[in-house]
């Protein structure tokens, strides 16, 4: 069977006749899925999250399809949104843009060309949307590791840091460094390196709070941001991931890795200062024979 490539659009209206003449124009450049209710077009969105525009009559039974599309705009935003309507006062019209952001209004009957058009319209809407979003997520991701990057960690940090100037609860910071990770590429090359970094991201998030919280900070480093956690309880975390790395069997070779952990406001009293207060601790867990976690070395003017 040949592979279908078309995008696919969802159309719902309780008029299997609509449906039908939907379908035969509207294949032409769509895979087309139908429903003749909302609890059948929810379940349609749920088995195919790839549906790029939702197409529904604005009467649908007992259901107003207003309502339908702003549920649908809060389930799957992305989706382009079309209002199919035999008549719609300027009431409703106004309550479709402002409640279900509906991107294109469809009259009934309609010209086949000109549907046509209206709903490659908000597929290209749909296509705008997921563009961006794929150029945010890259533009905070490390391409090495698939962990948020150096930008996405100075930005965070600074958001946490407004959030916990209050003093009213602690926030921690962990940076990681691998023990020796020089020798691992001169023995087997940046390849092999990259793709061992890959792995301990992978162990290092495993062992997160937050699977968000982990940047990889720059080079074989990496930093913890942990909210509301004082000091002790970053310890914890910090242990944790130092003997879940030394657990791992690399491809048998055995790895290690220094933290350094520092805390608003006891360590610090800026997000510079917490940065480099964590930084000191870190060196020093390296001065003190590695694989060791060390706390708070007091921000050093
Ligand atoms: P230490 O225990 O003192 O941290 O020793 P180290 O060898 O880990 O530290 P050093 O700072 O001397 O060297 C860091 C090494 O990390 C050198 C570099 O080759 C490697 N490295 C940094 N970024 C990458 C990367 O993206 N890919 C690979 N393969 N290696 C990297
Ligand atoms: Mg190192
Ligand atoms: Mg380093």
């Amino acid at each position: 069977m040949m592979e279908n490539n078309l995008p696919k659009i969802l159309c719902v209206d309780d008029e299997l006749g609509i449906l039908e003449s939907l379908e035969r124009t509207l294949r032409r450049r769509f895979e087309v899925l139908l429903a003749t209710d909302t609890i059948d077009a929810f379940a349609i969105l749920e088995q195919n999250p790839d549906i790029s525009v939702v197409i529904s009559d604005h009467i649908l039974g007992t259901e107003n399809g207003v309502e339908f599309l702003s549920k649908v705009e809060k389930a799957v935003p992305s989706c382009g949104r079309v209002l199919l309507s035999g008549q719609i006062d300027l009431k409703s019209m106004e309550d479709a843009i402002n409640t279900a952001k509906v991107h294109k209004f469809i009259m009934k009957p309609w010209e086949n060309d000109q549907l046509l058009i209206q709903v490659v319209e908000a597929y290209k809407f749909h296509k705008s949307l997921m563009e961006s979003q794929r150029l945010q997520k890259l533009a905070i991701t490390d391409p090495v590791t698939q962990l948020t990057n150096h930008r996405f960690f100075q930005e965070r940090i600074r958001i946490e840091f407004d959030r916990h100037k209050d003093k009213k609860r602690a926030l921690s910071l962990i940076m990681i460094d691998i023990d020796h990770f020089k020798k691992f590429n001169d023995r087997f090359g940046h390849p092999e390196g990259d793709k061992l970094l890959a792995q301990v991201a992978e162990e290092l998030k495993n062992n997160c709070p937050e699977g968000d919280s982990i940047s990889r900070y720059g080079g074989e480093e990496f930093a913890v941001i942990l909210p509301n956690t004082t000091s002790e309880e970053a310890l914890m975390v910090a242990e944790r991931m130092r003997n879940h790395v030394l657990n791992c069997s690399f491809n048998n070779y055995p790895l290690s890795i220094s933290l350094g952990i520092a805390s608003y406001p006891q360590h610090a009293d800026s997000v510079d200062e917490l940065i480099i207060s964590a930084d000191q601790s870190l060196y020093q867990a390296k001065r003190r024979g590695r694989n060791q976690t060390v706390v708070g070395l007091n921000f050093d003017h």
